[in-house]
């Protein structure tokens, strides 16, 4: 068996459920009483930027009310501890990952912290809510900022550094998600194209479950602070 040094984990809808945040199922799908194509794309935006800003401004809000679990504090354990490279891939908009400290940190889908101007194309930082009106910190443009989350039909962030990141990798590890949306549904390919080692951690089997060299089916607060403590054991 080949030397571990570099890992990717890639996270999930599933690891922030268990800290009590909604998850939503892709198109289709209802997130906290929305239909997705209603909150979760450029044309609803469109179409009715009220209502999608009502809809980010509670998911912003929601996030004091929840803390991270010990699947993040697991993470961000290994993180700082992994002398190899690591890099953490999270589909999720939420700042748990952060918040349990954890540093080599890559959100794929944009943050509900983080506003992008669409005047002078800045990411600025961002508590509270934003609304249609609100200013930029950085050009002072008023009602040009968006929520900064990659929404369906969009290119998700930092796709070279995770294919890169993919590419050199030793262990590939997914966690809390489905494998049902694509591209993050194709690094578990990447991950064996190059001869990583692959490993899941979810509720139920993924869809892509048979790509991986192994599954552990369970919670991942229970099945990633057991992992953790295997490969820094
Ligand atoms: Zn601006």
């Amino acid at each position: 068996m080949r030397e571990l040094r570099n890992i990717v984990i890639l996270t999930g809808a599933g690891i922030s459920a268990e800290s009590g945040l909604a998850t939503f199922r892709g198109p289709e799908g209802l997130w906290e009483g929305h239909r997705v194509e209603d909150v979760a794309t450029p044309e609803a935006f469109a179409r009715d930027p009220v209502l999608v800003h009502r809809f980010y401004d509670a998911r912003r809000e929601n996030l004091s009310q929840v803390a991270p679990n010990a699947a993040h504090a697991a993470l961000a354990r290994l993180d700082a501890e992994w002398p190899g490279g690591l890099l953490i891939v999270t589909q999720n908009v939420d700042d748990l990952h952060e918040r349990a400290g954890a540093k080599r940190l890559l959100h794929m889908h944009g943050e509900l912290r983080s506003g992008w101007c669409r005047a002078c194309d800045a990411r600025v930082a961002w508590e509270g809510a934003m609304g249609g009106h609100a200013m930029c910190p950085e050009c002072g443009v008023s009602g040009a900022v968006r929520p900064d989350i990659v929404w369906f039909g969009e290119m998700p962030y930092e796709m070279e550094r995770i294919d890169r990141a993919l590419m050199e990798a030793d262990l590939f590890v997914s966690i809390g998600t489905s494998g049902n949306v694509y591209p993050a549904a194709g690094f578990v390919q990447t991950a064996k194209y190059v001869g990583a080692r692959t490993l899941e951690m979810n509720l139920e089997p993924s869809l892509g479950s048979y790509l991986f060299d192994e599954s552990r089916i369970g919670k991942a607060g229970e099945l990633v602070p057991a992992w953790v403590e295997e490969m820094l054991g």
